[in-house]
């Protein structure tokens, strides 16, 4: 009975796929689990500090919607020396400037986004392999997420995409360094990209989580600022670039609180002025003394973990790459195998084997219509991640 009052766009969304392997792996006391999706770092000290200090001082009541002034500006002034855009807090924008604001969380900021932009019917175009929420986000809309697809390479260029743009089609979502693979889109493939979808009068979403996490061999753009500083490929860099991309990077994964929910959102001020007017009667802001703890932030010196991210990147690509197909991946920290043919198995099948061995990975099917690979996490101490390589290697063969 109480069945027919579920809406149907929830009933729409389907997770049994990942929610079987979950429930498998509840069954385990202590596994090697190589399927988070978070760094193993603590939150540095001061951002820590700033924030006890919020809650102490009683900032514990609501920010304005746009966020922490404080935090806003810092935001502001970064995407000047990292983009070279003049951004206003949203609403406050002159004509055809950026606009600003914080989210709740990444996820935040692309729930409103889809919501601001996609009416039932329409389409938008997301990469296959996805981030999990992505199709369901369009789902959640009454709208369609017509997937490109990328393998093997995994990188959502320009030509792959042309071909699935319709009338229908309001935005494409690119997730640079990506999470399943890793895989960086250089910056003439984004150039490319950012161009087509201007041409064709579409949106492109960049969904940037990742962006600290770029390793030597792709950190190879330059900060639109004067400071020279090395940074990972956007299609967003470039003053006048937000005329035709969505910018949404967060602060959970970089500085490791991914539970206190922060992110926020640039682009042009029609997107994102919706976007913050839909967040007053849905998230209201976001934490106001977690907001306090990262106004520092961008000042802090996360170059050890990155590095250290590096190594056991190497050490994984080096051990499957033995077993397996595999790229390198240029950043996040997740590596994307294909399980080897040899074995006749799905990844599914493949991660159900790594259950019965105490081992976490997630199959690729969670985030692709194919289910021909697998994703580990190198985001977990070495000692871990190298048995966890051991099973792995045992169970590929050799
Ligand atoms: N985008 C991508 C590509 C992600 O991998 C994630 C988290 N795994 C998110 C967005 C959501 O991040 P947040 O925790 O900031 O909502």
């Amino acid at each position: 009975m109480i069945d027919q009052l579920i809406a149907d766009r929830a009933g729409a969304i389907d997770a049994s796929g990942i929610r079987r392997i979950f429930n498998l792996a509840s069954t385990l006391k202590d596994p090697i689990n190589l399927s988070i999706g978070q760094p193993d770092f603590p939150v540095p000290q001061a951002i820590r500090d700033a924030a006890v200090h919020a809650i102490q001082n009683h900032q514990n009541g609501y920010t304005v919607t746009q966020g922490d002034p404080k935090l806003l500006s810092k935001i502001i002034e970064w995407m000047k020396l990292d983009l070279g855009w003049d951004c206003a807090p949203t609403g406050q924008g002159t004509d055809n400037q950026p606009t600003t604001f914080v989210t709740s969380g990444t996820s935040g900021a692309l729930f409103l986004a889809f919501m601001a932009m996609l009416n039932p019917g329409d389409e938008c175009i997301i990469p296959d392999p996805y981030f999990v929420a992505y199709p369901h986000l369009a789902t959640m809309c009454g709208a369609k997420a017509v997937v490109c697809d990328t393998y093997p390479d995994f990188q959502l260029t320009a030509e792959r995409v042309e071909p699935l743009i319709t009338e229908k089609t309001k935005f494409v979502l690119l997730n640079t360094p990506s999470n399943p693979s890793g895989v960086v889109l250089s910056s003439e493939e984004g150039v490319k990209l950012r161009e087509l979808c201007k041409k064709r009068g579409v949106l492109l979403i960049s969904d940037e989580i990742y962006d600290e996490f770029v390793f030597s061999d792709s950190l190879n753009a330059v900060a639109a600022g004067d400071s020279g500083m090395a940074r990972c490929p956007s299609p967003a860099r470039g003053d006048g670039m937000h005329e035709n991309v969505l910018l949404i990077r967060g602060f959970g994964k970089t500085y490791g609180c991914t539970g206190w929910r922060l992110g926020y959102a640039a682009g042009p001020s029609a997107i994102i002025d919706q976007m913050s007017k839909l967040q007053q009667y849905t998230f209201v802001c976001a934490p106001a003394p977690l907001q306090a703890g990262v106004v520092s932030c961008f000042d802090a010196d996360m170059s050890e973990f990155v590095a250290e991210y590096e190594s056991r990147r190497d050490m994984v690509v080096e051990r499957l790459s033995k077993h397996t197909t595999v790229g390198t991946p240029g950043g996040a920290f997740y590596v994307f195998a294909q399980v080897p043919e040899h074995l006749g198995m799905t990844g599914t099948e493949f991660a159900e084997k790594c259950i019965e061995r105490e081992l976490l990975v997630i199959p690729g099917g969670a985030f692709s219509q194919r289910d021909t690979h697998f994703r580990i996490s190198f985001a977990t101490n070495r000692e871990r991640l190298s048995k966890g390589l051991d099973i792995l290697c045992e169970l590929m063969g050799g």
